[in-house]
């Protein structure tokens, strides 16, 4: 089932989601190396990113592409001829006091318009209109000591400024900081898809969010420097005004500013209009000319996208729905589950133990996939364990945030620990008589009280370590109460 943004929803979000397009070598203007992370400030400069008088920006031709296939992927609308403009302010991110940006007034055409993005919403499919992808260039980073409005000073580092940027703009269809979440997952997924940007790469992926309430006045939050801030900084600022409302406070127009350490939004200035940026064409560059030709060769290197991949899944192992949609939710995951699948051959059970169990731990360790230690031969090798018999599934448990943190073959913890099934009656028979013997009282309530057998069956577990099977426990205790009676 399809839901547009409902009429009546109270809360109206839109996002603009930058996005650095980080498999590029070079900026998009000029030679500069992209791989300034990590590398002294202001040395990946040159005259045309440091914005001296006299030098030309020459296009990137390879950020375009990248543009396209972003633009494809998600359903836009590509422009024949599109245009670099000029956004005029003066702040010290952007030394030639313009930024080379596009624009969609005044003549301007960016370079794809329309499209959308579909969610999945509590098992409903959610749409998220997209209203226009443009190219840009990034400022340069800022750097405050503390909170940006009591900082005493500010660093400058010039090696951002150039990288290529795609900004992504949706309709305010959005209608609660759960759905953003969602929403940029699910364009995260498309672009580790496409391969044209490191999510985990710092700063590459930062938001700004219009957020209006109840058909009140447009706050703009700007700088929210990862998706994991999102949600956190939509749900404060929510929160402010629906305190001001509830006051009969008129929330005001403005831009507010995200500020991490202190988890609220803080006024910085009120919002300018579009004409304060006076944007007119870039002269040094010419329009870009996307011929159906080139068009179409894009389009043939265009790789696998999670949907398609999704319904691919269903189809190839037969993966349930929300499965498909959960293991699909990111590039690396669905890399992991295929992986998996060469050394154990059930869909079903390897997607169920990474959607719970190992989802779980790598929440529980707050360590992603990508950097944790497990690998999928490793959790192949502890279902196939499970399969033969070797342990429990609740021993697996255990055992699974261990592999995760230490990378330790299952096979070897299970057998440095003795965590094998007990299978052996004569063993169990001696577990019981020592659990009989702790617990005399709640043998004598079983002759009146058949509940008291479970108690005792559960005292069993916890003294075999969960290597008792719960049936055959159950079974045992059985045959020697009535040996006893
Ligand atoms: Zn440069």
């Amino acid at each position: 089932m399809q839901t547009l943004m409902s009429e009546k929803s109270e809360i109206r979000i839109g996002l603009e989601t930058h996005v650095q397009l980080t498999n590029l070598k070079t900026k998009l203007f000029c030679d500069c190396s992209t791989d300034y992370r990590g590398k002294t400030p202001n040395t990946h400069t040159c005259p045309v990113c440091l914005g001296l008088p006299g030098t030309l920006p020459v296009l990137n031709g390879k950020a375009v592409e990248d543009a396209v296939m972003v633009a494809l992927a998600l359903n836009s609308k590509i422009q024949e001829q599109t245009l670099f403009f000029r956004k005029n302010y003066f702040y010290p991110d952007m030394p030639k006091n313009y930024q080379i940006s596009q624009y969609d007034k005044a003549g301007g055409v960016p370079i794809a318009i329309g499209g959308f993005v579909t969610t999945q919403v509590n098992h409903h499919e959610k749409i998220v209109r997209i209203r226009r992808i443009q190219l840009e260039e990034d400022p340069a980073k800022l750097v405050h000591l503390g909170p940006i409005d009591i900082s005493p000073y500010t660093l400058i580092d010039y090696n951002r400024a150039g990288i290529s940027l795609l900004e992504i703009v949706t309709e305010p269809d959005i209608s609660s900081p759960k759905e953003a979440r969602l929403y940029l997952q699910k364009l995260q997924s498309i672009l580790e898809h496409l391969g044209v940007s490191n999510s985990r790469a710092e700063g590459s992926m930062r938001c700004d969010a219009n957020i209006s309430m109840a058909g009140g006045n447009r706050v703009e939050v700007k700088n929210i420097s990862s998706f994991k801030e999102v949600e956190r900084a939509l749900n404060f600022e929510i929160m402010r005004q629906k305190n001001l409302i509830l006051k009969d406070l008129e929330v005001k127009m403005e831009t507010r500013h995200w500020d991490e350490a202190r988890r609220v939004t803080i006024s910085l200035r009120t919002k300018e209009s579009e004409e304060d940026y006076r944007y007119f064409p870039e002269p040094n560059l010419p329009p870009i000319t996307l011929t159906e030709e080139y068009l179409n060769n894009v389009r043939k290197m265009m790789p696998e996208l999670p949907d398609s991949r999704k319904r691919r899944l269903i189809r190839q192992c037969g993966l349930p729905h929300y499965n498909a949609t959960v293991i699909t939710s990111s590039k690396y995951f669905a890399d992991f589950f295929e992986e998996t699948m060469k050394f154990h051959r059930d869909p079903k059970k390897v997607s169920n133990w990474m959607m719970t169990d190992l989802l779980k731990t790598l929440h529980n360790q707050n360590v992603e996939l990508e950097d944790s230690k497990i690998t999928p031969r490793k959790l192949a090798e502890m279902i196939h364990l499970i399969d033969d018999g070797v342990i429990s599934g609740k021993i697996a448990k255990k055992l699974l945030p261990q592999i995760v943190e230490t990378g330790q073959s299952p096979r070897e913890i299970v057998k440095r620990y003795d965590l094998t099934r007990i299978t052996a009656r004569e063993e169990i028979k001696e577990l019981v008589e020592e659990v009989f013997s702790k617990n005399e009282k709640a043998v004598q309530d079983t002759l009146k009280d058949d509940n008291a057998v479970n108690y005792l069956v559960g005292q069993l577990m916890r003294l075999s370590s969960g290597r008792v099977d719960p049936l055959i426990a159950n079974q045992i205790i059985r045959e020697c109460l009535k040996e006893i009676k």
